[in-house]
C-alpha cells in the first residue's frame, strides 16, 4: 500500500485537505485504483462497503477537472438521493474554494430548479439515471465534454431497472470518455454491460474472497416471529448502541414496526424509498447528526451511505441474498472501525443464515439472551444447569432473577423488568415457610416450587390456618360492611 496520497500524484492542494480530514494513508482500494484511473482506463472496482471507493474515483476525477471550463466535464451516477448527496457533501468539502463546481440532479427534485441551476456551470454532475435522461432528452444538459463517467453502486443502479438509461447516457457522450464502475458487488448482468462499453478495462479487486470488513462481528438471535420486535427492543436496550440501522424488506411493514417500537420506547425514525424528499432528507440529516438512535430502512434506502457514527446493523427481516446481506451489514465496520451484524430470524430462516455464511465465509454465530446478558446458547444451557444446582431444599432466596444468573462473562450489564418466570418466583419466596413437616420448603425455583407436592403431607391444623390465612388475604380491601357480613356464623 502507498504511504501517502502525494505518492499517488494526487495534487498538493488535495492532499492537504484530505489531511485536514484526518485522511492520510490511501486505502487499499484506493492505492489501487488511483493510479489506473489517472492514466485514463476504464475501471471496474470492487471492494468492500466502507474502504474508502468514493475517494477513489473522486481524486483522479478532480485530477482531470479545467476550473476554467464552463462545460460539465464528469458525471457521477448513483441509484439513490441519499448517496448522491452523501457524494455531493464529501465533492464540496475537497474542492471548497477552487471554483469547481458541483450540482447534483436528483429524480424527485424540482427539476425546474435544477434546471435554473445549470445556469452557473458545473463542471460535475452528481445524479440518477432517470433525471439525467430527462435533462438530456429536453437538451438541458450536454454531455459532449464530459471526460469520466462514475457509475457508483453500479449493480443497485441496474437492480432498479436503470440499464438501460445508463447505456443511453453513455451512447450521449464521445467515445473518447472514461467509465469507472464502482461496488462492493458484481452481479452477473454488469458484464455484459462493461464488454458493450468499456475499453479494455482494468479489474480492481481488494480481497474479492473477503467480501465483508474483517472488523465486523456477524450474530444472529432465533426468536418467534411475533417476538422479533421485542427481541429488537431488548438488543437495543442491552447494547445501547450510539446509532444503528434496522432493515426490514418490505415498505408496507415500515410505519407498523416504528409505530410498535416508539411504543416500547426506543429512538426511531424510518427512511425509506417511497417517503417524500424532504421526509427522506430531514430523517438523514437528524439522523447524521445523532437526533435518534436507530434508522429503520430498507435496502434501496440505505444503500452506500456512510454514517461513522453507526456501531450496529440490526436485519429484524433477513436479506433476500448474500449480496444484501454485504451491502446492509457494511453500512458498519467501515475503515477499520468495528462493528456488529446482528440478524433477528425465526427457527425457518436459520437455512438462510447458513447459506449467507457458506456464501460469504465469515462465521455468523448464534447468540442468546438470557438474564439480561448476551450469552452463547450452550452458556445459556449452563446457566440454567447451575440454577438447578444451586437451588437447595430449605434456602429461601429473594429470587432475583439477577441474582440466581450466574455472574463474570464480561458482558455488558442490562436491568431488564423481572422476566415472568422472576416475578412467579419473587411471589413464591414471599409465601411463608411450612411450619413443619412439609415436603420442601419453598425456593428460589419456579419450577421446582410448582412440582412440589403441595401441602398433602401437612398436618390438618395447617391446612385449617392455610385457608383462615387465605381467607383473610381476600378480604383485605373489602368494605367494612362485607367483612363483617362474611365473619358472621356461617358464612
Ligand atoms: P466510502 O467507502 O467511500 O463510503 O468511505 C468510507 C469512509 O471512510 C468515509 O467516511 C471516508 O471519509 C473515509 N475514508 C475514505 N478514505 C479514507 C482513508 N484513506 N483514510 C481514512 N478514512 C478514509
Amino acid at each position: 500500500m502507498n504511504s501517502h496520497f502525494a505518492s499517488l500524484n494526487i495534487d498538493d492542494f488535495y492532499v492537504r485537505r484530505l489531511r485536514d480530514l484526518n485522511i492520510e494513508t490511501p486505502s487499499a482500494v484506493q492505492a489501487a485504483a488511483i493510479p489506473v484511473a489517472l492514466e485514463g482506463k476504464d475501471v471496474v472496482a470492487q471492494s468492500q462497503t466502507g474502504s474508502g471507493k468514493t475517494l477513489a474515483y473522486l481524486l483522479p476525477l478532480l485530477h482531470k477537472i479545467d476550473k476554467t471550463a464552463k462545460e460539465i466535464q464528469a458525471v457521477i451516477l448513483v441509484p439513490t438521493r441519499e448517496l448522491g448527496m452523501q457524494i455531493l457533501l464529501t465533492l464540496e468539502q475537497l474542492t471548497e474554494g477552487t471554483g469547481i463546481r458541483s450540482q447534483s440532479l436528483i429524480g424527485g427534485a424540482a427539476i425546474s430548479r435544477q434546471i435554473d441551476r445549470l445556469k452557473l456551470r458545473p463542471q460535475i454532475v452528481v445524479g440518477t439515471p432517470g433525471r439525467i435522461m430527462e435533462l438530456l432528452k429536453v437538451r438541458k444538459l450536454s454531455f459532449h465534454h464530459v471526460r469520466s463517467v462514475v457509475v457508483d453502486e453500479v449493480d443497485q443502479v441496474f437492480e432498479l431497472g436503470s440499464m438501460q438509461e445508463v447505456e443511453a447516457i453513455l451512447k450521449s457522450m464521445m467515445r473518447d470518455r472514461q467509465v469507472l464502475f464502482f461496488s462492493a458487488t458484481m452481479p452477473q448482468p454488469i458484464r455484459a454491460v462493461i464488454d458493450r462499453w468499456m475499453n479494455e478495462p482494468v479489474y480492481v479487486q481488494v480481497h474479492p474472497e473477503q467480501r465483508t470488513s474483517q472488523t465486523l462481528e456477524h450474530l444472529y438471535f432465533v426468536c418467534e416471529d411475533r417476538d422479533k420486535i421485542d427481541t429488537l427492543r431488548r438488543i437495543v436496550r442491552l447494547y445501547n448502541p450510539p446509532a444503528a440501522i434496522v432493515f426490514v424488506n418490505e415498505t408496507d411493514d415500515v410505519a407498523e414496526v416504528v409505530g410498535k417500537l416508539q411504543y416500547a420506547g426506543l429512538s426511531i425514525e424510518a427512511l425509506y424509498g417511497e417517503a417524500g424528499k424532504q421526509e427522506r432528507a430531514k430523517v438523514m440529516q437528524q439522523f447524521r447528526a445523532g437526533k435518534f438512535q436507530l434508522l429503520l430502512a430498507t435496502d434501496i434506502a440505505a444503500r452506500g451511505l456512510d454514517i461513522p457514527h453507526v456501531t450496529q446493523v440490526i436485519n429484524l427481516d433477513p436479506p433476500i441474498d448474500a449480496d444484501h446481506y454485504v451491502h446492509r451489514v457494511g453500512r458498519t465496520g467501515r475503515m477499520g472501525k468495528k462493528g456488529t451484524a446482528i440478524s433477528i430470524i425465526t427457527p425457518k430462516e436459520r437455512f438462510i443464515i447458513n447459506k449467507f455464511s457458506k456464501a460469504l465465509g465469515i462465521e455468523i454465530h448464534e447468540k442468546e439472551l438470557s438474564y439480561g446478558k448476551v450469552v452463547e446458547p450452550a452458556q445459556r444451557r449452563r446457566f440454567e444447569e447451575q440454577r438447578q444446582v444451586r437451588v437447595e431444599p430449605g434456602r429461601r432466596g429473594d429470587g432475583g432473577a439477577e441474582e440466581a444468573a450466574p455472574r463474570g462473562g464480561g458482558l455488558p450489564a442490562y436491568k431488564p423488568a423481572p422476566p415472568k418466570a422472576a416475578a412467579a418466583k419473587a411471589r413464591i419466596s414471599a409465601e411463608p415457610a411450612p411450619a413443619f413437616g412439609a415436603a420442601a420448603a419453598p425456593n428460589d425455583s419456579g419450577r421446582e416450587a410448582a412440582v412440589r407436592p403441595a401441602t398433602a403431607a401437612a398436618p390438618a391444623n395447617k391446612r385449617k390456618n392455610d385457608r383462615a390465612r387465605e381467607k383473610d388475604r381476600k378480604n383485605k380491601g373489602a368494605p367494612r360492611w362485607l367483612k363483617d357480613k362474611q365473619n358472621k356464623p356461617g358464612t
